[in-house]
């Protein structure tokens, strides 16, 4: 795990070369790699052109921030001014919001500059990408694999280094998941600790917007900057606004590794995780072994309260205030359903579908109630475990990438695999997945999680292995390279 952000920003800093030619660099580099990556959906180079400019002026008027001038993306549900932001769906072609959502807004006064808008599942709902309207980005890995998702195209895009860092967003695993199968790093910050405001939502009580990075300390330094409180959000929530301190030691500290993590988990993936958590007690770390017994209804919990607030939040796709429209119809409704019909993809009306249908009069106090019920259990739970331990051990995803088009046919299973990383949002803890070896030749990540608003402690360990180079998976060749 080298850092890309301090090692450009020293070069930006010093003066060696300029935003503007670093990010001329960039986009020779994505011409070269995304027809074949396919990981940006719009480029926005004249953005990406006069933020370097900007940056160029701040870095003479000595800006201090690490981001200042470094060229990144944002994932396509996130909302830019002007510029087409569209969730990869149909429904959503043409759209050109006419705000900018907070992370960017803050990102901006960084100095960084947009590169462009990366490719993702359909309005974030997958693990592969695959669903996506303009077709799936590849692991820069191996071509033959998907990137994970949803937020795929960023971790191809920081992996194949065509981008300094990517902004993704997590509902129940979109930025680890796709981490862990890109062997780059994705953390997913408390619930509340960063604004949403601006993220075209999915699942709203789940959704939260993170970093997609090349190191720990990268992760680090742009979560210090789009975190915090902010008034057009509700629900985000005063964090500390001092810079994440990444100093601290393996000493002492108590890994929590739940025993629910690991049941039917392939023994290749166990070795790794274990072979982490051993490293770590090398160090002078502790294990605890403990049991979360209410994980078990981690997974359903989910999907129902996933499915059942997006086809709520789904609803203000219609036709008449965004994008796409369906050319022929007889009435108003038949124009909505038309638009609805022929606007969205197969798993997007799978899901608003079955969401409508756990909060129907008769099914909701048996599907939609319970699972808020259960929800409450496991946040009960997870208080109780990090009385116990300082952070949790356990894999990000239980597979590697899977084989392109893997999803078509094993939809379970694709369900299935994102059993790790949705306790962490049903939650609304913070969680991180980093590069910790590999099995076949593909990445397998390992899940710090913490508690509440414990998002240093999350990054400190995390760090700890990126420091003391505890794992060694290599970085791809090509791309940008200084
Ligand atoms: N794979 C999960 C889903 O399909 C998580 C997606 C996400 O975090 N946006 O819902």
């Amino acid at each position: 795990m080298t850092s890309t952000i301090s090692r450009l920003s020293a070069l930006l800093h010093s003066g060696i070369i300029s935003s503007v030619e670093l990010t001329r660099l960039y986009i020779a580099e994505i011409e070269k790699q995304n027809g074949t990556l396919n990981a940006y959906v719009h480029k926005t180079y004249d953005e990406a052109i006069a933020n370097a400019r900007a940056a160029d002026k701040l870095l003479k008027e000595g800006c201090t921030s690490p981001l200042c001038g470094i060229p990144m993306t944002l994932k396509d549900n996130i909302a830019t001014d002007g510029m087409e932001t569209t969730c990869c769906s149909k429904i959503l072609r043409g759209y050109r919001p006419i705000y900018d959502a907070t992370v960017w807004t803050k990102l901006k006064a960084h100095g960084a500059v947009l590169l462009g808008k990366t490719n993702m599942d359909e309005f974030a709902m997958g693990s592969t990408s695959e669903t996506s309207v303009y077709g799936r980005p590849k692991n820069p890995r191996d071509l033959t694999k998907v990137t994970g998702g949803s937020s795929g195209g960023g971790a191809a895009a920081v992996c194949a280094h065509i981008a300094g860092y990517a902004i993704g967003s997590d509902t129940g695993g979109s930025i680890r998941q796709p981490s862990s199968f890109c062997g780059v790093v994705g953390f997913k910050p408390t619930y509340g600790a960063v604004s949403r405001y601006g993220l075209i939502a999915y699942g709203s009580s789940l959704d939260q917007i993170g970093p997609l990075t090349t190191s720990v300390s990268d992760a680090a330094l742009v979560y210090d900057a789009i975190k915090g409180i902010d008034p057009m959000d509700m629900t985000s929530t005063d964090v500390s606004m001092e810079p994440t301190s990444l100093e601290s030691g393996a000493k002492g500290l108590r890994i929590g590794i739940a025993k629910e993590f690991f049941e039917g988990l392939s023994p290749e993936m166990t070795a790794v995780i274990y072979g982490a958590a051993r490293k770590y007690q090398e160090a002078g770390a502790e294990i605890i072994e403990l049991s979360v017994p209410s994980l078990k209804a981690a997974l359903p919990v989910y999907y129902i309260i996933a499915c059942a607030e997006a086809s709520s939040n789904l609803g203000r796709y219609d036709g008449i205030r965004y994008g796409f429209r369906a050319a022929n119809y007889s009435s108003v409704d038949d124009m909505v359903i038309k638009t609805r019909t022929e606007g969205f993809g197969r798993e997007v009306q799978k899901r608003i579908m079955l969401g409508t249908y756990v909060l129907s009069s008769g099914y909701m106090d048996a599907y939609y109630k319970k699972a808020c019920l259960l929800r409450e259990r496991i946040q009960a739970e997870m208080n109780g475990v990090f009385e116990k331990c300082d952070v949790l051990f356990a894999p990000t995803v239980p597979v590697t990438a899977f084989q392109e088009g893997y999803s078509g046919g094993n939809a379970i299973e694709t369900y299935l695999s994102d059993v790790c990383t949705v306790p962490v949002n049903i939650a609304g803890l913070p969680g991180i997945s980093i590069p910790a070896g590999k099995i076949n030749g593909m990445p397998a990540g390992l899940q710090i999680i913490g508690n509440r608003f414990c998002d240093a402690k999350v990054l400190q360990t995390a760090y700890i292995a990126e420091r003391d180079a505890f794992f060694d998976v290599e970085d791809v060749e090509g791309g940008v390279r200084l």
